[in-house]
């Protein structure tokens, strides 16, 4: 079967679906993206995506291309057209095409182009493998809530990670404190069994899948604190992971090569990805997304 993306009002064959050379998005990255997980069949958090790309757009002043409910329609289409029932949906919009100049354009329409990609549905066993991250500066712009298609900073240290052979880079500001993991949030539970991540600022994009994980902790009665930990806190904790809609919760066992814990995937971890699979299966997806109202 052909994949099929959706570009400005069409729904054209993957390989031949292109934007204009003066798409704003590709010569400044001005634009914004979402990235939607499918579970069985089952979008997961779509309010949440919804709430955060209206913040994105809003924060840029870059206009709805269409209706919100119009997009919610062509994001399940493009999902069908590919027979998508695990994977993603990517969704990318631009400021549109216009002469190159740095100011907003005048009249000028938002682009929009949305993807799926079918990928091996969620794998419990495979997400309790640890995994390791390093650390690397957090070089990145200031507004890191925005979901902006800007994102140098993040490709570099992922490559930086993958040639240190490990999953992910933790990003730290330059007080120390790890604000999050270049395409995930990050977690740690401290030597005192304490559920840590960061707190919701500019500092860190609000992961939908973060936002699960906090609702499916406080229905387990389960208590966290959102602030700021730094890399020592970090190193001396008992477990830790990540959390994406592609990544889910996946344990992390070793910070910049040494150990986390006892090097094995932490209990608390392994509870919270039941908790996360349960939650999702049953919720869909957090209901708390008043943060970006
Ligand atoms: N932080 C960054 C920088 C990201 O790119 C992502 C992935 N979109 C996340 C966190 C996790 O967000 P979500 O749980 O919504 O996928």
């Amino acid at each position: 079967m052909s994949r099929i993306a959706y570009v400005n009002g069409q729904y054209l064959l993957h390989s031949e679906a292109a934007v204009h050379i003066e798409d704003r998005g590709y010569q400044f990255a001005d634009g914004v993206y979402e990235v939607f997980a499918l579970h069985r069949g089952q979008m997961v958090g779509e309010k949440g995506h919804m709430e955060r790309l209206t913040h994105s757009l809003n924060e840029l002043r870059i206009d709805w291309p269409i209706s919100r409910r119009a997009l919610a329609i062509i994001i399940r289409e493009v999902a069908r057209r590919n027979r998508v029932k695990d994977g993603l949906v990517y969704l990318q919009i631009t400021r549109g095409v216009a002469r190159r100049d740095h100011p907003f354009p005048k009249d000028c329409e938002s682009s929009l182009v949305v993807t799926a990609r079918q990928l091996p549905p969620l794998d419990k066993e495979a997400l309790r493998q640890g995994v390791g991250v390093i650390t690397i500066p957090d070089i990145r712009w200031k507004r890191h809530d925005i979901k902006s298609v800007s994102l140098l900073p993040n490709i570099l240290g992922k490559q930086q990670a993958r040639e240190a052979g490990a999953y992910e880079a933790w990003m730290v500001s330059e007080d120390g404190m790890v604000t999050e993991g270049t395409s995930t949030n990050a977690w740690i539970v401290t030597k005192s069994g304490q559920l840590v991540t960061h707190n919701v600022s500019h500092a860190i994009l609000n992961g939908i899948t973060r936002l699960s994980v906090l609702e499916a902790a406080t229905g387990a009665g389960l208590s966290f604190e959102e602030r700021p930990f730094s890399v020592a806190e970090a190193m001396e904790a008992k477990e830790a992971f990540v959390t994406s809609s592609t990544s889910h919760v996946k344990a992390v066992t070793s910070i910049d090569g040494e150990s986390v814990g006892n090097g094995h995937v932490g209990e608390l971890t392994g509870q919270l990805l039941d908790l996360y699979v349960d939650f999702i299966e049953a919720k869909g997806g957090p209901a708390n997304t008043s943060i970006w109202n």
